[in-house]
């Protein structure tokens, strides 16, 4: 059995396992884990595979988590190396999905291996949660295992998540938490007809842009403590009126918003209903309607403990003075974070979903050797 974080990770690499399908990495991750004297469950859902293997049954419990999923490779005539043929050139590793993520699980299961060599009595429990539904809907994903978690009481002290964190080398960046993320869709609905005539009709477009103007005027907050500003970012606009002599009866728009603890889903659906009225969205020939989704509120890593332990870990191996970040999209932590403290370190993340996805074999390594050190720290 290979220990090494480079040959685990091109075995996962030739698996082209993009979302749902797990195309065979869930088996090489099992067999691995089994021999480690893990005991592997599946808790598949639809189409989704969810594997969790755990060694030990006491408490502390460390528990890596991770997705198998990629997305497509794109425009495959655009690659100059094979994506699912995991070569090395130039000391760097090629292939789709090598950043996000399969990187980290052979440099996890590599560390893991190497501990349990070294310490085969665990002073807790060590474990492992991987997903094939990361990078899609992510709902028969995380979010399903952690509802069955709830059920059995499954008790997990702390989530280490391998998503590239890092922006230009192994040691960059840490992740202590994420932002929310909120859809939505508002659409007015007002009187169509002849523009020669605007008094016979209501024109919604001036409603609409009235609205979207009240959100853009007014920042949402200006940031605290580890988060960036919420921001607000109307990403459509649609009419669909072909042509130029005919008030439309209809007029929408979509906007994100990403945001801070300062927010949560439910003020923000109650602060967008406030601008609506304000801006007389409801009043005789008008009406609205706003369509709410997204993926969850902001959160961030309150274990102090764990946090300083990962962030003396990175900095013992890698030399860097880590960067602790709540920026970018968001990750299967905004699941696990009901149930446990998270915490996110990866690999550096240039190249993840693009033509080409590669990354340095030495800092795959270097993430082992990081892994290894949290490892042992935790259970020291
Ligand atoms: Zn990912």
């Amino acid at each position: 059995m290979s220990l090494d974080p480079i040959i685990l990770t091109q075995d996962l690499l030739k698996c082209p396992s993009v979302t749902p399908h797990e195309a065979g990495t869930m088996a090489i991750v099992s067999e691995f884990l089994t021999k480690l004297g893990f005991t592997v469950e599946r808790f598949d859902s639809g189409a989704v595979s969810n594997l969790y293997a755990r060694n030990g049954s006491a408490s502390p419990h460390l528990c890596f988590v991770g997705h198998t999923d990629v997305v497509p490779t794109g425009e495959l005539s655009a690659w100059t190396k094979n994506p699912y043929a995991a070569e090395i050139f130039d000391q760097k590793l090629y292939g789709r999905g090598v950043v996000d993520m399969k990187g980290a699980i052979g440099a996890y299961l590599a560390a893991i291996g190497r501990y349990l060599q070294t310490k085969p009595s665990l002073k807790g429990s060590l474990s492992i949660l991987l997903t094939s539904d990361e990078e899609g809907p992510a709902v028969d994903g995380i979010r399903y295992v952690v509802e069955r978690f709830k059920e059995r009481g499954e008790k997990i002290d702390a989530c280490l998540i391998g998503e590239p964190t890092n922006t230009t080398s192994v040691g960059d960046t840490i992740k202590i938490g994420r932002r929310g993320s909120l859809n939505a869709t508002i659409t007015v609905n007002g009187k169509a007809g002849h523009v020669a005539y605007p008094h016979l009709a209501k024109n919604p477009i001036p409603y609409l842009l009235n609205y979207l103007h009240s959100l853009l005027l007014i920042p949402l907050d200006t940031g605290m403590g580890y988060f960036d500003s919420s921001h607000l970012e109307v990403t459509s606009l649609d009419v669909g009126n072909p042509t130029t002599n005919v008030i439309p009866m209809q007029a929408s728009a979509k906007f994100n918003i990403r945001f801070n603890p300062l927010h949560s889903f439910q003020s923000l659906t109650e602060y967008l209903h406030d601008k609506a009225r304000l801006a007389n969205l409801n009043q005789e020939g008008v009406n609205y309607t706003l369509k709410i989704g997204g993926s969850g509120d902001a959160f961030i890593c309150e274990d102090k403990a764990l946090q300083n332990l990962v962030l003396e870990s990175v900095s013992k191996i890698t030399g860097c003075v880590p960067v602790l970040s709540t920026s970018g999209g968001t990750s299967d932590g905004r699941f696990l974070k009901d149930i446990c403290s998270v915490i996110e370190f990866g690999l550096t993340n240039t190249t993840a979903h693009q033509i080409d996805e590669h990354i340095k074999v030495d800092e795959i390594h270097r993430l082992s050797a990081v892994y290894q050190h949290i490892i042992e720290q935790f259970f020291v």
